[in-house]
C-alpha cells in the first residue's frame, strides 16, 4: 500500500505563519491555510491546496473542515494569546496528532506546553540564539538542536586536523561525540570509515552533548 501522505494545515498567515505555509506548499505537501482575515486567505490561494477563511476559536468552523484529519496543525496566531491557546485546545480536543504553535513571549510558552501543545516555537528568540551562536565562532556553520543538551553541528575543519583520519583522532573515545558525515566540495561522506582522512575546510557533521562539541571544537579546530 502506498504511505499515505502527511495532510498539513496553517492556521494564522501573517509573516510566521505565512512562511511555513508556502514553504510547505512549495515543498510539494498538501497543505490548508486557515485565516479570519480575508484578504489574507486570498492571498494564500496560490501557496497553499486550500485556503480557507474562519475563526480557529470556533468549535464548530474546525468541525466543518475535517481538522481531526489532519496530521500536523501549526498555530501561527501571536499577538492575540486568548486565541492561540483556545485554538490550541480546540486541536488537541479534536485529536490532531501533532500541534506546533507559536509563542510570542514565555508566560505564552508555558501555557501552551501545559494544555498540550507538541512544540512551542518562539521564533525570535530561537533566530536570535541561532545568530548568536554563528557570530561566536567562525568554525561552526550550522546547528541543530535535538534536545537541552544533545546537538547535531556542521563544523570547518581547520589546519590543525588537516590529513588526520578518524581513527587517529579518536574523538568517540576523547571527546564523546560521533562524526555522522564529512563534506567536501559538496560531496556527502554519510558514516565515514575510521580510516577516512579529513582535510582543511572539510565540513564535519558531528552528534553529541554540546559541552563535549564545544571541547572537540576548541581543541581540535
Ligand atoms: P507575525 O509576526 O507572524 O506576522 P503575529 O505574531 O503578529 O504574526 P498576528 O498578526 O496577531 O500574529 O496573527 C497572525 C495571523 O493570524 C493574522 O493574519 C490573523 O488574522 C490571524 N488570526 C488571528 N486570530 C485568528 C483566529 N482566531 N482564527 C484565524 N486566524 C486568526
Amino acid at each position: 500500500m502506498p504511505k499515505q501522505e502527511k495532510l498539513f494545515a496553517v492556521i494564522g498567515l501573517g509573516r510566521f505563519g505565512g512562511s511555513v505555509c508556502r514553504e510547505l506548499y512549495t515543498l510539494g505537501h498538501e497543505v490548508l491555510a486557515i485565516d479570519r482575515d480575508l484578504d489574507r486567505v486570498e492571498n494564500f490561494i496560490q501557496y497553499s491546496t486550500h485556503a480557507i477563511h474562519g475563526n480557529s476559536t470556533d468549535e464548530a468552523f474546525l468541525k466543518s473542515i475535517g481538522i481531526r484529519n489532519f496530521d500536523h496543525v501549526v498555530v501561527a496566531i501571536g499577538e492575540n494569546i486568548q486565541d492561540s491557546v483556545l485554538t490550541t485546545l480546540n486541536l488537541k480536543e479534536f485529536g490532531v496528532h501533532t500541534v506546533w504553535v507559536k509563542a510570542q513571549n514565555t508566560y505564552h510558552q508555558k501555557v501552551l506546553e501545559k494544555i498540550g501543545a507538541d512544540r512551542v516555537i518562539h521564533p525570535e528568540v530561537e533566530m536570535g540564539i541561532r545568530t548568536a551562536q554563528s557570530m561566536s565562532s567562525d568554525r561552526l556553520l550550522d546547528y541543530i538542536n535535538l534536545s537541552n543538551e544533545y546537538s547535531v553541528v556542521e563544523l570547518r575543519a581547520t589546519n590543525l586536523i588537516h590529513n588526520r583520519s578518524l581513527l587517529d583522532l579518536d574523538v568517540r573515545a576523547k571527546f564523546g561525540i560521533t562524526i555522522l558525515a564529512i563534506i567536501r566540495n559538496e560531496q556527502i561522506n554519510v558514516s565515514p570509515l575510521p580510516t577516512d582522512i579529513i582535510r582543511e575546510n572539510d565540513v564535519l557533521v558531528a552528534m553529541g552533548n554540546n559541552n563535549d562539541l564545544k571541547r572537540f571544537e576548541e581543541k581540535m579546530l
